[in-house]
């Protein structure tokens, strides 16, 4: 199907709403029968039915008509979050005694889920490095019911072969899920590789202005209406209309915005690497990344986000050049139109900071929409006060 006719057409049945181009947002807890046996015939079918908003909303069902088919996916569902949407899929694909692969580092969420709330209920994580198919091979188990990837990941962008590992996978019986963040749908479709099922947070791209937060999980039939009837009707953590509208606002612009973040993130990444204050920056579709050929294989586009080293022998220069940005924000999360800068050395304590360890001197920048000119102004601004 054309992404430009998901966007702008698929699941919009303007003549039901007044022919009003853009779609209303149908802010109500529940829908009302005519009769009794209407209502019966409903219940016994919510998945496909309006009886109350937690199961289906109509302003939601076109922002899933959308999300499902840019993801190439029978269905979808859309949660309040990102990590509801990890928690959701997780948990619906695992039982008590169920062992659990999964990536090294995954988003933190996920990671605190595997730790600290699944073993309560006897589920086990190993986690690996998933750069090596052969770590995979070794770490399943005869209790292994799924396997947790994601696909650049969003610090060091490690990538996973998607189709090996799915092909892997379906000969042992176990089920596949890839965090696609990164990417979006427009950039990597990990179903079509093989893998059961995909999510997003649309916090980042879906929404792109940095105006609400919300997830997708997108698979087949059968594992959507299993997620449905139970843990997305139980936990009701289901995106509310009005959040849905945001997202099917901000899916309008989706391919223009990626195609503007990709030209300027080329421009930032070379200016980065011929800067004397860079020691190396990271970005999956350089030259210099070591799995560039398996990321230009199952990647159809990188952008936004990347990382750098940078050179300095205190903390306190690495927070100097944060704090002389004058357009780039310091915040976490990213897919918006503005421009932000995370630096790893928050996340931990100055006594802890050592200069000899490049992990702790790595920033992460997302590139907005700014002009790329105006961003390397700030950047350079920013180097020449810690110069
Ligand atoms: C932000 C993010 C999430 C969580 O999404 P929320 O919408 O913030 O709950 C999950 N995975 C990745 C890779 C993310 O960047």
């Amino acid at each position: 199907m054309d992404i430009s006719y998901i966007i702008n057409e698929l699941g919009e049945d303007r003549e039901k709403y007044f022919s009003a181009l853009a779609p209303p947002i149908i802010q109500t807890s529940n829908f009302v029968f005519k009769t009794v046996a209407q209502m019966r015939a409903a219940f016994e079918n919510e998945y496909d039915t309006y009886i109350y908003s937690r199961g289906n909303n109509p302003t939601v069902n076109i922002l899933k008509t959308k999300l499902a088919a840019l993801d190439a996916a029978e269905d979808c569902l859309v949660f309040n979050s990102g990590a509801a949407a990890i928690f959701a899929s997780v948990l619906a694909n695992v039982k008590a005694g169920d062992h659990i692969v999964s990536v090294q580092k995954p988003y933190a969420w996920a990671q605190k889920m595997f730790d600290v709330i699944l073993p309560r209920f006897g589920v086990t994580t190993s986690y690996i490095d998933g750069r090596y198919i052969e770590n995979f091979e070794r770490a399943i188990l005869p209790n292994t019911s799924l396997i947790y990837l994601e696909s650049p990941n969003s610090w060091s962008f490690e990538i996973q072969d998607l189709a090996a590992i799915a092909a892997l996978a379906r000969a042992e019986g176990i089920t596949t899920i890839c965090d696609n963040s990164y990417c979006t749908p427009l950039y990597q479709q990990p179903l079509a590789m093989g893998i059961d099922i995909t999510l997003q947070s649309a916090t980042k791209y879906i929404s792109g202005h940095s105006d609400t937060v919300a997830g997708v999980v997108s698979s087949n039939s059968h594992l959507i209406k299993k997620i449905f009837n139970s843990e997305y009707m139980n936990i009701g953590s289901g995106i509310q209309p009005f959040n849905a509208w945001l997202l099917l606002r901000g899916l309008r612009t989706l391919p223009a915005r990626l195609q503007q973040i990709t030209s300027s993130t080329y421009k930032i990444v070379a200016f980065l690497q011929q800067h004397p204050l860079v020691e190396k920056v990271i970005f999956p579709f350089d030259q210099s990344f070591p799995q560039y050929s398996l990321a230009k294989q199952q990647m159809k586009g990188a952008c936004g986000l990347l990382s750098f080293i940078i050179k300095a022998e205190r903390v306190h220069q690495i927070e100097k050049f944060c704090e002389s940005l004058q357009h780039i924000f310091i915040a976490v999360s990213w897919g918006g139109h503005e421009s932000l800068i995370l630096p790893k050395c928050s996340t931990m304590s100055h006594d802890e900071f050592n200069a000899e360890n490049p992990e702790h001197r790595m920033l992460r920048l997302y590139i907005g929409l700014e002009s790329p000119e105006y961003l390397i102004e700030d950047l350079t601004m920013a180097f020449d006060k810690i110069n």
